[in-house]
């Protein structure tokens, strides 16, 4: 079957656990419709492999597949000890600074300079996820000296959040930089964005992408999200980062964070993940818990375009599994009436051009009658997001004759992506294209009708301004369509 039976996207993040052919296309089969190269693991050379595994399955299975590389971002992790790990006690003093002997009980290095002009007395030091809790008593150009507020074990090179001070780093190292040239020229669909900070953060990282993958920016620190509008408005897509937002705040303000943002994202449509730990159990078993089933069908109420998976497909056990878990959770709330109430509750946005008005005229036309998929020309891929963002009852079929427009918008909800062979000259030509490809992927059958939208003049982004209700059969197309 060359279709979805939900319109939720599914995001694998790859790895060790998924990093040859059969279990990329099995995971493609269960549902995958995106893969996301982690940059923060794996060298170039496994990168280039993965990369070139996707390119092959999309050309043996003829569907356009979305790739997706996260940049690692300005991670802070502390320097090593002489014992490897050490125990912090409660109420102890522990030393940051700038010095690369090893560490002991009461100091280690944290190798960042800028932080320590960043930090004041009073501000937080998380490290090793969140597990240990330091406070600034007094601190220096190269020191900060603290107080463990919750104590635990410290190891070498573990992760170090400072959640409530805006850093000054670049938002991106000497390492992205480099992995950014190196995925683009791989020639990657959306480029993740980690720790983005401001919206000059994101500019940046535009700036050398230069056109050649949308820009998605990961909202995991407090202070991206009180820049969020600014932030959203130079990006092409949004990540709810769980995993360390939840560590920069407490918990407990992920969730409205995470409604907020998705609502945020569809108004303007650009599409937005919802990521980490949705099925974290499933690690180590082919069982998700209840929680898990109930947070990942929560994200798709909501109306989220896409969900993830981390380790579970990356390093997990079940990674087959963790797919098909996402994939049946959604049919299920898919055909829930009460999600096409919330769904159709939360329409609306900023509607200001001739494309807003068709699409929801297609949408309005589609669910008043027996059609069966809305097909729209695009070329920059504009005209499907605001389809995508209409959450219409029926299929989306985005037909553009570039590859790249096809394969960004796989992250897209409800969107199944044809590539057209070649552009299109005649608007009757576009409705056979149109047809035959919702005939061929299972949409409908030749006594069906679909609903297109396209532009003329032809293969201009930015000019949809036609729509027509048309018969699937190809003679009917003939016989009633004058040219
Ligand atoms: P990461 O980002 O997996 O790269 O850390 C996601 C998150 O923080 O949730
Ligand atoms: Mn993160």
């Amino acid at each position: 079957m060359n279709r979805r039976m939900r319109k939720v996207k599914i995001v694998a993040t790859l790895g060790p656990a998924s990093n040859d052919y059969d279990m990329i296309r099995a995971l493609f089969e269960a549902g995958a419709d995106v893969f996301r190269l982690n940059m923060s693991h794996g060298d170039h050379s496994e990168i280039r492999v993965r990369h070139q595994i996707i390119r092959q399955i999309e050309k043996d299975l003829g569907r356009p597949i979305c790739i997706l590389a996260d940049l690692q971002g300005p991670k802070l992790r502390v320097g090593v000890f002489a014992n490897e790990e050490e125990e912090l006690e409660v109420g102890a003093p522990f030393r940051l600074d700038l010095d690369d002997a090893k560490g002991d009980a009461t100091r280690v290095q944290l190798p960042h300079k800028e932080i320590f002009a960043a930090l004041e007395p009073g501000s937080s030091l998380l490290v090793n996820d969140g597990k240990i809790r330091l406070k600034v008593k007094d601190c220096g150009a190269d020191y900060a000296n603290c107080e463990v507020v919750v104590g635990g074990t410290i190891s070498n090179r573990k992760g170090v959040n400072v959640p409530d001070v805006v850093l000054p780093l670049a938002a991106l190292s000497d390492k992205d930089r480099k992995d950014l040239e190196f995925v683009c020229q791989l020639g990657v669909d959306w480029l993740a964005l980690s720790f983005v900070q401001r919206a000059e953060d994101v500019q940046e990282a535009r700036e050398l992408a230069d056109g050649r993958a949308a820009i998605l920016s990961k909202i995991e620190k407090p202070a991206a999200v009180k820049a969020f509008d600014e932030i959203l408005a130079v990006s092409d897509g949004i990540m709810v980062a769980r995993g360390d937002l939840g560590v920069e705040l407490p918990v407990q303000n992920v969730p409205p964070i995470q409604k907020r943002l998705i609502r945020h994202c569809r108004k303007v449509a650009k599409p937005v993940i919802v990521a980490t730990q949705m099925l974290e159990s499933m690690i180590d078993s082919p069982m998700p818990t209840r929680a898990e089933v109930s947070d990942v069908a929560t994200a798709i109420y909501e109306g989220t375009d896409a969900i993830m998976l981390s380790a579970e497909s990356a390093a997990g056990s079940f990674p087959i599994e963790a797919v098909t878990t996402m994939n049946n959770v959604a049919i299920e709330v898919e055909s829930d009436p009460n999600y096409l109430d919330i769904i159709a509750g939360q329409r609306g946005g900023q509607k200001t051009t001739v494309a807003d008005g068709i699409v929801v005229a297609a949408r309005e036309i589609a669910e008043t009658t027996n059609i069966k998929a809305i097909c729209c020309f695009t070329q920059s891929g504009t005209t499907a997001l605001l389809v995508s963002r209409e959450r219409p009852h029926v299929p989306i079929i985005a037909l553009t004759p570039l590859v790249g427009t096809a394969r960004r918008l796989a992250l897209s909800w409800g969107t199944h992506c044809v590539v057209t062979p070649g552009e299109v000259e005649r608007f009757k030509m576009a409705v056979v294209g149109a047809a035959r490809a919702a005939r061929d992927d299972g949409f409908a059958t030749e006594d069906d009708q679909i609903v297109v939208t396209a532009g003329v003049p032809f293969n201009q982004p930015g000019t949809t301004n036609i729509l027509r209700v048309a018969p699937c059969a190809e003679r009917l197309i003939y016989s009633a369509d004058p040219d």
